[in-house]
């Protein structure tokens, strides 16, 4: 039986343990988790405390969130609703979520801001140049429905198909036949934004855009659980809100293709913002030494083959950041410093020059450059 005099003498140490328990129980910590999605991977930080929203369940809503984008809107999915509308009756209104509507309506005013520069419906293209889906190029040349085709899936004919595409320049008449179909101005929205309507035989691609929403989907789910700081990244478009555990904003790097100082071109705060970079040296073939990129021009029908190497984006949104990152890399450096000026957009461009490579910044870009390398 313990005497009276050692239970009074536990009594500050008990205190004293219980005291650090819960400071150290309700001390903001980071938890992390990853995981795969749209062909990418995606990266999520959260604070939180010891006991508050473990990482299991924290991580089981937000890849929900991301596969539900996943599923809805790729091209690389045959069965997705954004794959059932390339493929339904031209001419005939047909029903979509009222977030595919949304976003199509988003993109569509993009394009009106680049004069078609930046447009959806260059999905013809984008897989004529090999840098879409593979097993989608074939189907739209012969088959209607793609489930149909004897050989969708058939790693030999995935094989043909690389034989086919090794990353060489189309000819000149499948190019033309490809950018008949292309066209924004064809795709229209009903009124109640409930349906859209392909007025010719259209191919939305979403790639340039629903990336960005997976991020917007993956913040909103991880606000609904009550977390107010965070950052999430997918496939390099990130989108930050609050403060780190030590009560400092998020910073984020821009990894520029001139590779500054351990690979860092730039660091931004953007404070509850999203930062969404595109580039030409990633996604890319080469032919005769001449480079070929994943950023088609909808109105010539090939790669954009500005100076532009990559464009950084800051918006409140991911999904536009994405779209409008997406657009500069088409409208180039000057005419897209030109237009993120007079608008007010937050971009940051880095160009090819004879002595390697240059940037320049808009001005609603500058709060947020922490520091350049
Ligand atoms: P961004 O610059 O953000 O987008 C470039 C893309 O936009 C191009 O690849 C092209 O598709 C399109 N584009 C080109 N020119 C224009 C233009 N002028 N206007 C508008 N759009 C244009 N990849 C896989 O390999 N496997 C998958 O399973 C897969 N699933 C995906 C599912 C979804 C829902 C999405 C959105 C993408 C998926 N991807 C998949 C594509 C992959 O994630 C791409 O790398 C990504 O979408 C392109 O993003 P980016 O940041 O590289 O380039």
């Amino acid at each position: 039986m313990l005497s009276r005099s050692l239970k009074r003498s536990l009594i500050p140490a008990i205190i004293v343990l219980v005291a650090v328990f819960l400071v150290l129980s309700t001390r903001p910590r980071l938890n992390s988790f990853q995981g795969q999605v749209m062909g990418t991977t995606y990266n999520v930080s959260y604070v939180a405390t010891l006991f508050s929203h473990p990482v299991k369940d924290v991580s089981a809503v937000v890849q929900d969130a991301l596969a539900d984008v996943d599923q809805r809107m790729s091209t690389y999915k045959p069965d997705s609703e954004l794959m059932q509308f390339n493929r339904a009756p031209v001419g005939e209104p047909f029903k979509l979520s009222g977030d595919i509507v949304q976003l199509v309506q988003q993109a569509r005013a993009i394009s009106d801001l680049s004069d078609g520069a930046y447009d959806i419906t260059v999905g013809p293209l984008v897989n004529l140049w090999g840098f879409g889906p593979t097993q989608w190029v074939a189907v739209n040349d012969s088959h209607e429905d793609s489930d149909s085709h004897p050989l969708a899936n058939a790693p030999e004919f995935v094989k043909w198909i690389e034989d086919q595409y090794p990353g060489h320049i189309p000819e000149a008449t499948a190019i033309q036949e490809a950018l008949a179909n292309v066209g924004y101005q064809s795709l229209k929205a009903d009124p109640e934004g409930s349906t859209l309507t392909r007025e010719k035989a259209l191919f939305v691609d979403l790639s340039s855009i629903a990336k960005g929403y997976g991020v917007d989907q993956a913040a909103a789910a991880l606000r609904a659980q009550g977390i107010e700081d965070f950052m999430v990244e997918v496939g390099g478009e990130v989108l930050v809100q609050g403060v780190k555990p030590n009560g400092n904003p998020w910073r984020l790097a821009v990894i520029g293709p001139e590779m500054g100082k351990n690979g860092v071109s730039a660091l931004v705060e953007p404070l509850d913002k999203a930062l969404a970079t595109s580039g030409d040296y990633l996604n890319f073939f080469e032919v005769d030494g001449k480079r070929y990129s994943h950023t088609i021009n909808p109105v010539t029908g090939w790669p954009e083959a500005k100076r532009v190497a990559e464009v950084a984006v800051i918006a409140d949104t991911s999904a536009r950041a994405d779209a409008l990152a997406t657009m500069f890399m088409v409208l180039g450096d000057e005419k897209g410093l030109e237009l993120a000026n007079r608008l007010g957009i937050a971009a940051r461009f880095a160009y090819y020059t004879d002595e390697g490579f240059a940037t320049v910044t808009s001005e609603a870009f500058k709060p947020y450059l922490v520091q350049q390398p």
